[in-house]
This record gives structure tokens, C-alpha cells and sequence, in this order.
């Protein structure tokens, strides 16, 4: 494929941080790599929009991966911030803000008695299966193939999100024995996991799962797919582990458990709480959480958990996040939803919209996606060409098919108006694709 547009500057920029950074980024799904050209330098974000090195803008539909659901630069939040940071950006002691934060998300999560903070999501699932492994004495962990819960070892097998972006079979450097004790089943399929617990009687001390996943396109739990989880981890003595890190806060007040009000064992955070800053956070049931050090055996420690500026930065941003705010976000995402699937419908692309609240993702086929083999059929050579047309007309979109879209409360008319203008030239540039992939 060739671009009809250039960016001299992020190019120029890329080529520095390929030299002194490996594939030229910090996180794997910004390079472009799936869809190919010269991934974007922003350099400041503004409401709905992203500016990039080269001086354009975009209407930004990643919204730093979840993060920034009052959009860029909201000015409570700034002012937090900045507040935060002339107060000293560090003390390595205990401070007001964790606690107010973590009250904060003990009264959203009712199944949250008590909370740790860290500073990344992958810190958090990470913390939370050693967490489930000390308290019940077991060793195996069941996970879901889609499901992304951070680069921990023992959970990158068959992980969505980058992994899934790249197909990586499994990642050199996890050992058989960090992944042995990984089980992994089939998304959406209870009685995979009713198996898995008959085939590893009083060995499996957690099952994982991302709430709603996100981290392979949009893929919601089939309706009593979480309450069965629940059922057949409590049946088996097993604990519930919700990864909330990505629809934690932002499907509703209280993230997924908000809307479908099953009670995990233990949840994960991170994305929205920290108002992007690093600040993620894990917690549940409080006999569990006691098992944690300094309250008991289990070790977990941060030099920068809890930081100050962070968990002023998640606070405000927390505390901004009302009814009203998610009412607009679930109206916004609704709208972009409707004017997506208006224009693929026009040129005929098959395709699915799939929603769990305000996060959707676009599968370029026809047929439902239930679990990551379904995802993994979809034609994404199509979604090359759509997010490159997008792209030329100022819409930044994940640079991959297997990632939520995400939008805020920021996303007023006039950038969804620009949204609307962008998607004919490219849901016909979707209709004409040919090919497999990328074609850089
Ligand atoms: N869990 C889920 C569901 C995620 O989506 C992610 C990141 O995308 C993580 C965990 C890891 O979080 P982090 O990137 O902050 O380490």
C-alpha cells in the first residue's frame, strides 16, 4: 500500500528512536506494524484531539488506550496536577491522596473491601495471582486465548492486544516453568473451564479473565458467562479474578462490575484511575487482601506506588466521572457506532460492531465474534485501508483490528462531525481492499 500523505517529522523522529529504542517505540502497538507507514509523534492533546509533530491534528479514538475518558488536557485534572507536583512529586512515605483514592474506589466497587495501589496494570494482575496462588496454596491459573492481562509471564500466553496484533505463537524468554502453570482455555466457553477444573482437582487457585475483553477487538461475556466463572471457581475453591484494567471506570461508575454485578474474588485496575498518569491498583475481598504484606506473607512492594502526583491526577479525574459523564460517553460511542456501520453498510463491507457499554471495536466480517479464533477470521487487510484513510483525514485510530476503540466526554459535535467525514472515502477504501495484511 502507498500513503497519499506524509509526516517528514514523525518519520524524522522515528528514525532517531530506531536507533536508540528496539522497533523504534516503548510499547509494542504503536509501530504501526500491523497496518504499516510512520506512526504518529504526538506532542500535545487538546479535548478530542491529538496533534502530531508535523502540525496536524486528529480526532483521537485510542484516548491513550482507555486512559483519557474526559479527553486531553482537562483543565481539573491539569490543575490537580500541578497542585500535586508543587507539593513535591515523591515522598517514599505514606500520603493523604492514596488514601483518598483508595476510598474512592472502595465506595464505586461494593466487591472492593480493600484496595493496593501500583503504578501499571500488569503490576496489578501480576500482584494479583501471586496474591491468589499464596492464599490458596495452589498453583495453576486459568486464562482466556484473547485475553490480555499485561506482559506478566505466566499470563502472555495466548494474550490478545499486541500479541494478538503480531500473532507472536509465545514470547522467547517465558520459561516452561513461569507458563506450565498456565491453563489456557477458550473465551466464552464454560464448559472448557468445568473441564479444566475436573482435569486439575485442588490445583487451580485462580481463573482470570478480562471483565468484558477489549484486548482482542470487542469481545462481550455471553450472558452468564461471568456468573458461571463465579459458580465454578466458588465450587472449586478457586478464586474470581475480574481484570477491570481496561473497563474499570469507564463502562460505568463501577467499570463492568457496575454493569453486570457479578462479585469477583479480586478485580485489577489501572487505564482511567490513574488520569494518565501510572497508578493502577488490585483488590477485593479483605480476608484475601490480608494475606498481603505488611498484613501477611504474601510480598508485593512499589519504590513509586501510591505517588503523589499520580494519585492526584486518578482522583480528580475520578471524581469528575458522574452520571452525566457517562451518559455522554455511551452517547458519543453510540453515535460514532451508528455512522461506522452506516458507512460500511453504504459500500457494502461486511462487518460487526461490537459494543460492551461505550468500548466498541470494528470486525471486518459478518459473522459474531465470540471468542479470539472468530476474531482472528476477520479479513483485517480491509481494516489497513480503513485506518489509513482515516488517518490521512485526521482520525487517529488504534493501529491495529484487534483493539477497542475508545472516545470521551470531550468528543463534542465538531469532532464527530469530522469523524462523519472521514469514514465514506474510508469504508470505500475497506470495499477495495485486496491482499492479507499489511503491505507497507
Ligand atoms: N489488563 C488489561 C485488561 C489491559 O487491557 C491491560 C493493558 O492494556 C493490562 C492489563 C496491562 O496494563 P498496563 O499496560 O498498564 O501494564
Amino acid at each position: 500500500m502507498s500513503y497519499s500523505y506524509e509526516a517528514p517529522v514523525s518519520q524524522a523522529l522515528f528514525d532517531r528512536a530506531s536507533v536508540v529504542t528496539p522497533g523504534g517505540v516503548n510499547s509494542p502497538v504503536r509501530a504501526f506494524k500491523a497496518v504499516g507507514g510512520t506512526p504518529r509523534f504526538m506532542v500535545s492533546g487538546d479535548g478530542p484531539y491529538l496533534t502530531d509533530a508535523d502540525g496536524r491534528d486528529y480526532v483521537d479514538l485510542v484516548c491513550s488506550w482507555g486512559p483519557m475518558i474526559l479527553g486531553h488536557s482537562r483543565p481539573e485534572v491539569v490543575e490537580a496536577v500541578q497542585a500535586a507536583v508543587a507539593r513535591g512529586t515523591s515522598f517514599g512515605t505514606p500520603g493523604e491522596g492514596e488514601v483518598a483514592l483508595a476510598e474512592e474506589i472502595v465506595a464505586r466497587v461494593a466487591p472492593v473491601e480493600q484496595v493496593r495501589l501500583v503504578s501499571s496494570g500488569t503490576e496489578a494482575t501480576m500482584s494479583a495471582i501471586r496474591l491468589a496462588r499464596g492464599f490458596t496454596g495452589r498453583a495453576k491459573i486459568v486464562k482466556f486465548a484473547g485475553c490480555y492481562h499485561g506482559h506478566v509471564d505466566a499470563l502472555l500466553a495466548a494474550a490478545g492486544s499486541g500479541v494478538a496484533t503480531f500473532a507472536l505463537p509465545d514470547t522467547p524468554g517465558v520459561t516452561g516453568a513461569q507458563a506450565g502453570d498456565t491453563v489456557v482455555l477458550p473465551y466464552n466457553d464454560l464448559d472448557a473451564v468445568r473441564a479444566a477444573f475436573a482435569a486439575h482437582p485442588g490445583e487451580i487457585a485462580c481463573v482470570i479473565t478480562e471483565a468484558s475483553p477489549g484486548n482482542m477487538g470487542v469481545v462481550p461475556p455471553r450472558d452468564g458467562f461471568n456468573a458461571g466463572l463465579k459458580e465454578l471457581c466458588a465450587a472449586n475453591g478457586a478464586l474470581y479474578i475480574s481484570d477491570e484494567v481496561m473497563t474499570g471506570f469507564r463502562t460505568s461508575k463501577a467499570g463492568w462490575y457496575g454493569v453486570d454485578g457479578v462479585v469477583p474474588d479480586l478485580m485489577t485496575f489501572g487505564k482511567v484511575m490513574g488520569g494518565g498518569f501510572p497508578a493502577a491498583a488490585f483488590g477485593g475481598r479483605a480476608d484475601v487482601m490480608a494475606y498481603l504484606a505488611p498484613a501477611g506473607p504474601v510480598y508485593q512492594a512499589g519504590t513509586l506506588s501510591g505517588n503523589p502526583v499520580a494519585t492526584a491526577a486518578g482522583l480528580a479525574q475520578l471524581r469528575l466521572l458522574d452520571d452525566a459523564a457517562y451518559a455522554k460517553v455511551d452517547a458519543v460511542s453510540a453515535e460514532i457506532r451508528g455512522l461506522v456501520t452506516d458507512a460500511l453498510g453504504k459500500e457494502g463491507v461486511a462487518h460487526r460492531v461490537q459494543t460492551a457499554a461505550n468500548m466498541f471495536s470494528v470486525f471486518f466480517t459478518a459473522d459474531e465474534v465470540r471468542d479470539y479464533e472468530d476474531a482472528k477470521r476477520q479479513e483485517a487487510f480491509r481494516f489497513t485501508a480503513f485506518f489509513h484513510s482515516m488517518l490521512a483525514d485526521g482520525v487517529y485510530l488504534p493501529p491495529s483490528a484487534f483493539e477497542s476503540w475508545f472516545v470521551s466526554t470531550a468528543h463534542d459535535d465538531r469532532a464527530i462531525e469530522r469523524v462523519a467525514a472521514a469514514l465514506p472515502a474510508a469504508a470505500r477504501a475497506a470495499a477495495e481492499a485486496t491482499g492479507t495484511g499489511v503491505d507497507a
